[in-house]
């Protein structure tokens, strides 16, 4: 056994002696390690290579939001035998396999052209045996096999065992050797666990502050590693980059991590360095725009067969196919859901029952309605599960563990009269989470309490009903791999043209799925960036899992600053010589030369170095997978998908004419989805025991998540009031403005949107009809993307399905007001203008009613509005007087905004704004009434 160890050994640092960097670079490595081996513990924050090397990337954990495991965090334990890094330098190796061959349960297996080590757990200690919890610690590296040159591969396979109730994010690539007790090994106290401990939740979370005083003594800090937000909600991200050592740029400087919540532009994705990741690839909208997606999908039913791309509902983009839709209405009938092409959270959608129900003015996807979905105690729900792509050639997909099921607040019935409730036929939480008979779990370990489930518990709730949750997640995922071939050609050929190095990109998609009474699941959408936004401590846990293993999975490069200017330079050389993708040849490592032992031992074709740097990419990118599934490639990928692939270059095809033509002219001749699949899949590793199989990745599925500590909740601050001080600072302010003061456009449209947030937790809490009516009405006037979603049949009523859905409306129009007044921040003081440091403190201490008095008083002084248009804005109606006295502001809104965009809209609302339009005409009536503003001196 030694003496195979030694010649594993030997074989192992030959390989890497290869594969040593070039000279220049070596230094700035050299550089970085020494200063790196000062931290305290790197090792548990770096993996897949040793700090300093180019494999090395960040490893994130969710303990570390905790600020009550933080501090055992960084200690070390010294009754755990961890062995890191597996997949690092000669001399870790060395070390790795001198201490599984001492105290390891192991399996070496070598022959003359091919050795590998595999290190296996005692038999009690089976990860999978808990059959309830998801107990992934768990970046398990049983696939992290290298293969190499000469006459032996050495194909490295180590088994990492998966403990039960393990730290889930403890161990990263590392082999837990000697489970049992006698051989030292002490199971982590069940304290540690999450196990619904009594500490407030507000106690745990920590001030921005303290996370960033955590992350000073990481890795990531020391490295200077930094990100940068665009467009995107950041609370949950940000806190984790925080505690992590990232530190946050803005503007032009560099960065590591760029996360996006739009589209990214193409002159980013150009000048992207090696060691750059950002968080989507180019032309991901042909994934996640809804008529992208059906049309690719669509095609590939024409081009491969209706039975194997029936996976989305039967949907007409509309105007353009009016007549298809009709011809499809009068054959089955609908009813159908309305949707607009690009909008999300189910902006604008409605249901109707027949077509000419259907607006024709607007690109909108016109969907068949699915009048039969799986109900939860009678409640409609959909699925949204998290689906990682690291690379479109090869592709790699895999499926987050955890997913999240969202319910309807009503209870379902099918009887057309309730079509136009969307509490009960839209599942979106930002929906129904205005309904005053939502319910939200307020305990982490709840998961399957309230309106939003996880999607283990659902599984497990239908297994108990006798249903066959095992074929249900395999459909599921062959619903996601289908809808990501359909769409990949385009994003792979995009890639070649834009993306200069082969991991620069990576993308989280939230897959929206419907599943029928038949349990059949149908693709309703893909999300371009799902939303991070926890509003719960189950919510919280899911996301905070879910990004911390995407971080880790993906790979942040753990380069020093002199590693990054070195990579910098070179890739400005690489792009002044060529627009096109570059292999990185240092990265590659060797090439295999000695054919003749592979194809002995292996049948293997010579590895080209892109090849190898491939392999060893997704192998060490498997280890680190934590909670996700990889899901392509598996075993039977080939037999399942391969007849969607080119046969010679592997690119999923979706267009007739360019198959085996257009692509193989373009590229170099290269089939990586094979290469892949073979090495991974059928070459030797066919013997081992494959940890990715159907069973597994169901079993993974229906295990709950389970954190070793709890993750503090990230509420929303909300700031103690003074109501005293806000009615002082409101009659200093009413002064200015009498007096000449005017308020900036930041100040007035800051005002306007606190005051219609009162306006809104006022209309969840205590609906009241009329002030439905304005607010409907001032937003139907407004247009500017925020729709009304469902026609408004038999709501007269007040009822609190149309509560929600108003405030629905009025949340959505927030948002996007909010975004804009970005553009407005001033923080200097001019003259003439309201100072801000004591407006800032108004806006504090400010209730509804002072909000109102100044906008009311301001309005009427000045004759403008400020927080509806700018100066050089078109068509700015005259301003209307604003009626003193309470809610008189709120009366007048729709009057502020020009009625021009009414009409179109008008037919849908009929009835509903007839007695709406009385009222406005009250309102015009009072106000030409009173225009003085005495009341709010
Ligand atoms: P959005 O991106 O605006 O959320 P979705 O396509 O996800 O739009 O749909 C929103 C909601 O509408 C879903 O939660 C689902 O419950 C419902 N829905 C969408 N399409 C259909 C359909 N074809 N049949 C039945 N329900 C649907």
């Amino acid at each position: 056994m030694v003496l195979q160890y030694l010649i594993i050994r030997t074989q192992w640092d030959n390989i890497l002696k290869f594969a040593m960097p070039a000279s220049s670079l070596c230094d700035a490595h050299n550089n970085c390690a020494e200063k790196c081996f000062k931290y305290i513990k790197q090792d548990d924050w770096v993996t897949s290579g040793k700090l300093g090397s180019r494999e090395a990337v960040l490893v994130f954990r969710t303990n570390i939001l905790n600020p009550k495991t933080r501090k055992t965090l960084l200690e070390t334990t010294p009754e755990q035998v961890k062995l890191k890094n597996v997949e690092a330098t000669s001399t870790q190796s060395g070390v790795v396999l001198e201490k599984a061959m001492s105290s390891a349960i192991c399996k070496t297996n070598a022959t003359i052209g091919q050795a590998y080590v595999s290190v296996e757990k005692s038999p009690n200690s089976n990860d999978l045996r808990n059959p309830v919890k998801k107990l992934h610690g768990s970046f398990s590296s049983c696939d992290t096999s290298v293969s190499s040159d000469g006459d032996e591969t050495v194909q490295y396979n180590e088994k990492k065992p998966r403990v039960q109730q393990k730290n889930r994010n403890a161990a990263i690539v590392e082999i837990e050797v000697n489970l049992n007790k006698e051989s030292g090994y002490n199971s982590i106290p069940a304290t540690q666990f999450n196990t619904g401990s009594n500490t407030s939740e507000e106690d745990q979370e920590a001030s921005s502050e303290e996370d960033k005083e955590c992350g000073i003594n990481m890795p990531a800090h020391q490295l200077q590693i930094t990100y940068k937000f665009i467009q995107t909600e950041t609370k949950l991200l940000r806190k984790i980059f925080n505690v992590h050592g990232l530190t946050e740029v803005q503007g032009e400087s560099n960065f590591n991590l760029l996360w996006t919540g739009v589209h990214m532009k193409l002159d980013t994705l150009r000048n992207l360095a090696l060691y750059q990741r950002v968080n989507h690839f180019p032309r991901s909208y042909e994934l996640t725009r809804k008529d992208r997606l059906y049309k690719n999908i669509e095609r590939m039913q024409h081009l491969r067969g209706m039975k194997h791309f029936d996976i989305v509902p039967q949907s007409f983009i509309l105007p353009l196919e009016s007549r298809d839709l009709l011809f499809a209405h009068n054959k089955h009938r609908g009813p159908w859901i309305v949707k607009p092409a690009a909008s999300s959270r189910g902006r604008g959608i409605f249901i109707v029952n027949s077509p000419d129900q259907i607006p024709q003015d607007e690109q909108v996807l016109v969907s068949k309605y699915i009048v039969d979905p799986l109900c939860i105690d009678g409640h409609k729900c959909d699925l949204r599960v998290y689906v990682l792509v690291t690379s479109f050639d090869p592709l790699i997909i895999y499926l987050y563990e955890e997913g999240i099921v969202r319910l309807a607040t009503v209870r379902y019935d099918r009887n057309a009269d309730n079509l136009w409730n969307p509490c009960m036929h839209l599942c979106n939480y930002s929906i129904n989470k205005y309904h005053s008979d939502y319910i939200r779990s307020s305990d982490a370990q709840d998961e399957d309490v309230g309106h939003k489930w996880t999607l283990s518990a659902l599984l497990r709730h239908l297994k108990l009903q006798g249903c066959d949750t095992h074929l249900l997640m395999l459909n599921i995922e062959d619903l996601i791999i289908k809808a990501v071939l359909a769409c990949a050609q385009t994003i792979i050929s995009a890639c070649r043209m834009f993306v200069p190095n082969a991991n620069n990109c990576f993308e989280l998609y939230g897959f929206d799925i419907l599943i029928d009474n038949t349990l059949k699941p149908w693709l309703l959408e893909v999300n371009l960036s799902p939303s991070m936004g926890v509003d719960s401590p189950l919510d919280t846990k899911v996301k905070a899992c879910l990004v911390t293993d995407l971080l880790t999975c993906v790979g942040i490069p753990a380069f020093s600053p002199e590693m990054r200017s070195h990579y910098n330079s070179k890739s400005s050389q690489i792009r002044s010589s060529s627009c096109h993708r570059q292999v990185d040849t240092t990265e590659s490592g060797i090439a295999i030369r000695s054919t003749k032992t592979k194809k002995k031992t292996f049948g293997l074709i010579q590895l080209t170095q892109e090849e190898q740097r491939i392999l060893r990419s997704a192998r060490l990118q498997y280890s680190r997978r934590g909670g996700f599934v990889r899901i392509f490639p598996t075993d039977d990928t080939m037999q399942r998908y391969g007849h969607f692939l080119d046969s010679a270059n592997g690119i999923p095809i979706s267009t007739p004419n360019v198959q085996g033509q257009t692509f193989q002219t373009l590229v170099t001749q290269h089939n990586y989805n094979q290469m892949l699949h073979s090495n991974l899949y059928c070459l030797g590793s066919r013997s081992l025991k494959d940890d990715n199989c159907q069973e597994n990745r169901i079993r993974q599925y229906e295990r709950a998540l389970e954190t070793d500590s709890e993750i503090p909740f990230l509420k929303k601050q909300i700031v103690e009031k003074c109501e005293e001080e806000g009615r002082r600072l409101r009659k200093q302010l009413l002064k200015k403005i009498g007096s000449g003061s005017t308020l900036t456009h930041f100040q007035a449209r800051q005002t306007f949107s606190l005051y219609l947030e009162s306006v809104l937790r006022r209309l969840t809490q205590d609906p009241k009809d009329s002030h439905e009516k304005i607010i409907l009405k001032f937003l139907n006037r407004y247009g500017g993307g925020v729709k009304p979603p469902v026609l408004f049949r038999n709501t007269l009523n007040v009822s609190k399905a149309r509560s929600a859905m108003v405030a629905k409306l009025l949340g959505d129009f927030l948002e996007l007001y909010k975004r804009d007044t970005e553009a407005y921040v001033d923080s200097f003081d001019h003259f003439g203008m309201i100072p801000t440091s004591a407006y800032s403190l108004f806006l504090i201490h400010a209730q509804e009613s002072d909000l109102e008095a100044v906008l009311t008083h301001h309005t009427n002084v000045t004759g403008i509005m400020p927080f509806l248009y700018n100066r050089c804005g078109l068509s700015v109606p005259p301003t209307p007087p604003i009626p003193s006295g309470l809610h008189g502001f709120l009366r007048a809104l729709p009057a502020m905004v020009s009625a021009s965009g009414f009409s179109r809209d008008v037919s849908k609302y009929d009835g509903y704004f007839k007695s709406c339009d009385k009222n406005l005409e009250d309102v015009h009536d009072i106000s030409l009434r009173s225009r003085s503003t005495r009341d709010f001196k």
